[in-house]
């Protein structure tokens, strides 16, 4: 029996490494397939047995016990000074909001930061791995409404429910550090960043147009609206509102926060893409246009990326709250009209696209502006397109060589020229032919006088001097003329705009502002920090922010006048709790400060961060800035500055002020959907029969019912529990089955009938752990054994000598360590824990496979290293397997320590370390038998030593040696039985006679 499942694994295996092509989630599927057949067809594993749940209860006791009794420790030692030089690592998983249950997506990322944790503790970092809250937010206040009970109650119990989730899912995150951003303790210091903000003239109040999301009842920062026009979290079309709000100027940091990601080369080019999109640099020219019209000239600048077409201007746009909308610049005569027209534009409740009529509207002002270049009139019209935060709030219009400003000149002006005359567009610019084909400035396009052309080219006769010029080389020469005159200038915009943080609801950090009739808007002063948030509130959901009812909170006294004053009654965007949340970490208990200055020093930027790809412009774009503004301030110094601990002497490096030195992001889980497949509609659990699996049958029809994988939610009917799948297959299994089923950025798509696989998986390291203890004396006597090699502690790194070695001890050792060489790039930089996994799997099947199970410490130490690998990917049964394996040593040290409770655990031990010299051995020498009797050697590949049918080809078909295995009649002789002995080192090939 054990022949024939030993022989079926080496063929399955060698399949399997012909097949395995790295990192492909293809392969791995295939591979399960393979696995699978393997397990249900080897005898003794019904045999055996694992209760997971029963591990997992065990160790996470076992881990409180421990972490109490490191915590003694080290208060004890508090004094001793430097007691821990391991250098630091900080890895951090995004902290979540406490909605009460933990979903896969959790799971998912919480496996990924926990695994990385661990393993960095076992390759001997002093690891940071904390957790908390981001707990003010909307939910919790229509909760609050729903149900009648205060958001503070609702988020604390959700916060207990999530926290027992995570211990199950066996996260060991350092609750010491727990953060919650709802808590004053925490919240006063996001108010008090507020005030450093206000104070370095960061902050500031305007009267905007905002976008206002109907449903929340709230304003939207721009960062918050999706290219739709919608709400970010409702999903209701966002409507223009003109209010009185807080903004923070991150767009002063735009060019830090763009020319940075260049320095962050461990980020997702994906992410600096999007956030590089979204700040949007463009760089041209400024010129100022000026305009005669009321008792003094305005200078109107205006931005534009093409200065080539400065001689194409035929109008400018302005707008609606432009400064030249006013009585002192409008002609009488025109007056009420554009006035009217600008009010309507500036009540406009929807954000406008290309696709509305509305986004057309214009009307000319009755107002011109001096052409800069020609001196010549240039009529201003109000557009609706103009939005006044972006740039200048004035553009200039070419109709010839720009789209938009085609489709806007071509359906306002000729009903709204008061002359009627026919206004021609004037081009500037033509199609130049191409000079060579490298040239990308150039396109070949016909000559077309009535179309639109909007490449570079050739300026035309209407440009003066400059024609007869390339698009650059006029580009450069009007604007160097333009600056020599005085009118104009190189200059750089930003898409980015300031960040809206007032929000119209209660569960929020307060605003620590207060308003005076006489002071205007005066700051809370630090000592009375935090404002709190009034609890004897009522969430009737009606007349807005309950804040605004709370008179007994709202009135208060100037700080400055000491007169009558009222409280800001907004609140800030949660996305200001959690850009600053990773600093707290570092020193979650400071009552003086946000953080101490050393504590941030040692611990900032985080090593490693891992979250969502969603967070890709908002809070990673946030937090990048706050960050950038706290080191300006000398909150912190980077860790790799810690030398120099003056702050004059701080080295001006590029993208030191940066957060998050790498960044991972996680792809989505999505959920198995199964679909009528006629009406397409999405089918329940129960209404679909799962007896074959690959054939799912939609009971009422009776036909095969469509499948997918899609993003779990309710009306789909495709979510799943982590709760019952850890129930069902223990969190152990769950993490690897999560790991192992897709590469880190890629969605994962949910199949738990694939767990089973990996619990077989564990269940074949089990029974070789288990075998390891029953039959090895190594374990139990070190003396005993002839063997020299055997290294004399296991928990050192093992050190041998490879001369030693049998043919099968050498290859084995060299396959360990390219396990170990390729587990540690997974674990260290490429993240693919699915490729980790499968060397794991072909380690397991090796060692499962060879002879020198019982008697060799290469295998032992091959046994060890498995487990320490599968360790931070599954730690109660990596626990319990290293338990077991030490289980005899244990009993021996226990007995000399007496009483004292000592838990040796994995991850106080070392990852082991790739020996080079393993690799050394590329050949071994086979002696080849016929019927016993020695007639020639041959030199293997040591790559092959895993597999005797391949050994075998290979004898047969090798030069000078087919003599043997061919009969008299020219016919191959017919094998009785091949023995093989030490892997590679004979081969006995006995023929029937
Ligand atoms: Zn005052």
């Amino acid at each position: 029996m054990f022949k024939k499942s030993y022989f079926q694994n080496s063929i399955i295996y060698y399949y399997y490494c012909r097949h395995n092509s790295h990192s492909s989630s293809k392969h791995s599927k295939t591979f399960y397939k393979l696995y699978s057949t393997l397990s249900s067809t080897s005898s003794s594993l019904s045999s055996s047995n694992i209760n997971f749940s029963e591990i997992e209860r065990k160790w996470i006791n076992k881990w409180k016990i421990l972490k109490n009794h490191k915590k003694k420790i080290s208060q004890q030692q508090k004094n001793d000074v430097n007691n821990n030089e391991k250098e630091k690592f900080y890895v951090l998983a995004m902290f979540p909001y406490p909605s009460g249950i933990l979903h896969m997506g959790h799971v998912r990322v919480y496996t990924l930061s926990d695994t990385i944790a661990r393993f960095r503790k076992m390759h001997g970092y002093d690891v940071i791995h904390p957790m908390g809250w981001d707990a003010f937010g909307l939910p919790a206040e229509n909760a609050a409404m729903e149900r009648n009970i205060h958001p503070a109650d609702w988020t604390i119990s959700n916060i207990s429910l999530m926290k027992a989730q995570m211990e199950k899912i066996l996260a060991d995150f350092d609750w010491d550090r727990e953060v919650t951003t709802c808590q004053p303790e925490y919240y006063k210091w996001t108010q008090y960043l507020f005030l450093q903000m206000y104070k370095a003239n960061m902050a500031y109040q305007k009267e905007a147009l905002v976008n206002w999301d109907p449903i929340d009842q709230t304003v939207l920062a721009n960062e918050q609206v999706d290219s739709e026009g919608c709400s970010w979290r409702s999903g209701a079309k966002v409507e223009r509102r003109k209010l009185k709000q807080w903004f923070f100027r991150i767009k002063d940091y735009a060019k830090d926060l763009l020319n940075d990601l260049d320095t962050l080369d461990k980020w997702p080019d994906r992410v600096k893409q999007m956030q590089r999109f979204w700040i949007g640099k463009s760089e041209g020219a400024e010129f100022d246009f000026v305009v005669n019209s009321g008792n003094y000239p305005f200078t109107a600048k205006i931005f534009t990326s093409r200065p080539d077409t400065i001689f194409g201007v035929q109008y400018l746009a302005i707008s609606a709250d432009h400064p030249l909308v006013s009585k002192d610049f409008l002609p009488q005569d025109k007056y009420s009209q554009v006035f009217e027209f600008a009010n309507q534009i500036k009540q406009q409740q929807k954000v406008l696209d290309m696709n509305d009529e509305n986004f057309w509207k214009g009307i000319n002002t009755g107002m011109f502006a001096t052409h800069p270049f020609t001196g010549l009139p240039i009529p201003l019209y109000i557009a609706s397109y103009v939005i006044s935060d972006y740039g200048t709030g004035a553009v200039m219009g070419v109709p010839a060589h720009d789209k938009r400003d085609w489709e806007f000149f071509n359906r306002n002006f000729h009903d709204n020229d008061d002359n009627n005359n026919n206004i021609n567009i004037k081009r500037v610019v033509r199609p130049a032919k191409k000079q060579n084909k490298d040239d990308k400035d150039v396109k070949d396009v016909k000559d077309d006088d009535n179309k639109i052309f909007t490449s570079f080219g050739i300026l035309t006769e209407n440009c003066g001097k400059y024609a007869g010029l390339t698009s650059k080389e006029a580009m450069k020469k009007i604007v160097h003329d333009a600056h020599k005159s005085g009118y104009g200038r190189w200059s750089i915009q930003y898409r980015l705009r300031d960040w809206l943080i007032s929000r119209q609801r209660y569960w929020g950090a307060p605003i620590p502002m207060i308003h005076c009739s006489n002071c205007d808007a005066v700051p809370v002063p630090e000592s009375e920090l935090p404002v709190l948030l009034p609890t004897d509130v009522s969430f009737t959901g009606r007349n807005g922010s309950p804040l605004k009812q709370a008179h007994d909170w709202i009135n208060c006294k100037c700080p400055k006048c000491q007169g009558p004053a009222q409280r800001d009654t907004d609140t800030m965007d949660t996305f200001v709790d959690s850009s600053w949340y990773f600093m707290r970490y570092t020193d979650p208990k400071n009552n003086l400060l946000p953080f101490d200055k050393e504590k941030a020093s040692e611990l900032i930027p985080v090593d490693m961060y891992i979250g969502g790809v969603e967070h890709a412009i908002l809070h990673l774009l946030y937090s990048r800035f706050f960050t950038k503004f706290m080191f300006k301030q000398g909150m912190y110094l980077p860790r790799n500055n810690n030398q120099n601990n003056n702050k004059n002497n701080v080295n001006n490096v590029q993208g030191q002020d940066e957060p998050f030195k790498q960044l991972v992001t996680q792809g989505m889980v999505h959920g198995k959907t199964f679909k009528d497949p006629i009406t397409k509609r999405f089918l329940k659990p129960e209404e679909v029969d799962l007896t074959n699996p690959n054939n799912p049958i939609h009971i009422s029809s009776g036909l095969t019912s469509l499948v997918s994988y899609e993003k779990m939610s309710k009306s789909k009917y495709n979510g799943v529990d982590p709760e019952t799948t850890i129930n069902k297959f223990g969190a152990d299994a769950t993490r690897l089955h999560i790991l192992s089923k897709a590469p880190v950025s890629e969605v994962l798509e949910w199949e738990e009938s694939s767990i089973v696989g990996i619990q077989r998986w564990i269940l074949r390291v089990k029974r070789l752990v288990e075998n390891i203890v029953e039959n090895n004396h190594h374990l139990i006597n070190n003396d005993n054994n002839s063997n020299n090699n055997l290294p004399t502690s296991y928990d050192q790194n093992f050190v041998c000598d490879l001369n030693l070695m049998s043919n099968e001890e050498k290859n084995t050792y060299r396959i360990i360590n390219n396990t170990i060489k390729e587990v540690t790039t997974v674990f260290e930089s490429s993240f693919s824990f699915n490729t980790a996994i499968s060397s794991l799997i072909k380690l397991t099947n090796h060692l499962t496979n060879i002879n020198i199970k019982n008697t060799s410490s290469v295998y032992e130490y091959g046994l060890r290293s498995l487990v320490k690998m599968i360790a931070p990917m599954a730690p109660s049964i990596g626990e319990e397997f290293w338990e077991t394996l030490n289980n005899h040593k244990q009993q021996q040290q226990s007995s000399e320590t007496g009483n004292e409770i000592k838990i040796n655990t994995i991850f106080d031990e070392s990852w082991p370390k790739v020996d080079e010299k393993a690799f050394s051995v590329e050949e071994v020498t086979c002696a080849v038998q016929i019927d016993g009797k020695m007639r020639f050697t041959i030199k293997l590949p040591t790559t092959m030593l895993h597999d005797n049918l391949l050994i075998e080809s290979l004898i047969k078909k090798s030069k000078n040696n087919e003599k043997w295995f061919i009969d008299n009649n020219g016919n191959e002789k017919k094998i009785k039985k091949v023995i093989h002995v030490g892997g590679g080192k004979a081969v006995n090939f006995v023929f029937e006679k």
